[in-house]
């Protein structure tokens, strides 16, 4: 009798030669299948996608414009609630100031996400779009996840949609995947009930891409959520894409619970997790075309074997990361050594804008 071996190769066979593969597959694979297999399947997959002999990254900086947030998501340790001393919003002072900072090593764009803030006006939304277009017009302004964005029409009784309208006319360029966790509501009522639930954030990304605004799309593991219910996301995401191509990218994190409300409640996911999850990721997504390496969260070495596991591009070189700090995970890393990870791999390092395309081809920052 044929065992689960024959079974779970016949499937990555499938995906390498192109063919889309189930929900079903997926999970075996999710269930079965071994790191090395899995890693040679996700490579070959990379490299059938982008057969160029290059990865990419790009240089933003995370500015979180406020802090302030009533959304209480039991896995972040980076909000305060209004009222608390340390409650902020940046000051276009301290904005502009960091923006400068950026362009002044090359960067290109500005990854802008904040708390549920409960006071901000949509106007004062718009201003500070506007201002930033017209101060720095060379930065691409990659802002506000879908459950900001649910936030902002919930408070301004305003649908997603005119909301959506309302943000790019003031400047917005494309919207991150931020909140995305696990796109089942199970999961999402016990990590972060107040926040968008799943089909308003799909239903955010799908109208942004329907008013012309691309953006990307994440993936938060090691929680609550069932292996099960990991396909269940990266599927929803993938029905996404064919309706709507609302995603240039995906990224999978895994969740840092420390000094969070879930410290010593779940048990982070080490990069044999990740790793495996990434692979099956890269099989399963086969219309989203850009996978990008979580070595934020999971150090370089990890971020470098991402690539060998169906990553093609680093992306962000960032300058400033809030969220993942305060959780007690800072993981840097310079262009040059970025460089030399990627040489290992037998890849040269280039520089990219928000599209993909690559802006400068010695990688230097
Ligand atoms: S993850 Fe975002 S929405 Fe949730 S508490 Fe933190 S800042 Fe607020």
């Amino acid at each position: 009798m044929k065992g689960f071996g024959f079974m779970v190769q016949k499937i990555l066979d499938k995906a390498v030669a192109g063919t889309r593969i189930t929900s079903d597959e997926a999970l075996v694979l999710m269930e079965r299948a071994d790191l090395a297999s899995l890693g040679r399947a996700a490579l070959a997959v990379r490299q059938r996608m982008h057969p160029e002999k290059y990865a990419t990254y790009v240089i933003d900086r995370n500015i979180n414009y406020t802090n302030s947030c009533i959304a209480d998501c039991d896995f972040c340790a980076f909000y305060r609630r209004p009222g608390d001393p340390e409650e902020y919003v940046l000051s276009r002072d301290e904005l502009y100031a960091k923006i400068r900072e950026l362009e002044a090593i090359g960067g290109t764009q500005i990854l802008m996400q904040g708390g549920h803030h409960p006071y901000l006006k949509l106007s004062w939304y718009e201003e500070l779009l506007h201002d930033i277009r017209t101060t720095f017009p060379a930065i691409h302004i990659h802002a506000f996840s879908p459950s900001e964005v649910v936030h902002f029409s919930h408070i301004f009784k305003m649908p997603v949609r005119e909301v959506i309208q309302r943000l790019k006319a003031a400047g917005l360029h494309s919207i991150p995947g931020g909140g995305g966790e696990i796109l089942v509501d199970r999961v999402r009522q016990i990590i972060a009930p107040k926040k968008a639930q799943t089909d308003d954030w799909l239903g955010v990304m799908n109208t942004a891409a329907q008013e012309g605004l691309k953006g990307s799309c994440t993936m938060v593991i090691g929680h609550f959520e069932t292996l099960a219910e990991r396909i269940e996301h990266l599927d929803r995401l993938r029905k996404s894409q064919d309706e709507f191509a609302p995603y240039s990218a995906f990224i999978v994190w895994t969740l840092q619970p420390k000094h969070t409300k879930l410290e010593g409640r779940v048990e982070a996911a080490g990069a044999f997790d990740y790793l495996r999850t990434l692979s099956i990721a890269r099989l399963y997504l086969d219309n989203i075309p850009n996978i990008q390496s979580s070595w934020v969260t999971q150090g370089a070495k990890v971020g470098q074997l991402s690539f060998l596991h169906g990553c093609n591009d680093w992306g962000g070189l960032m300058m400033e990361e809030n969220v993942v700090s305060q959780a007690g995970t800072v993981h840097h890393v310079q262009v040059d050594q970025m460089r030399v990870l990627t040489a290992e791999l037998g890849l040269d390092l280039k520089k990219r804008n928000f599209f993909y395309e690559v802006i400068e081809e010695k990688g230097a920052a």
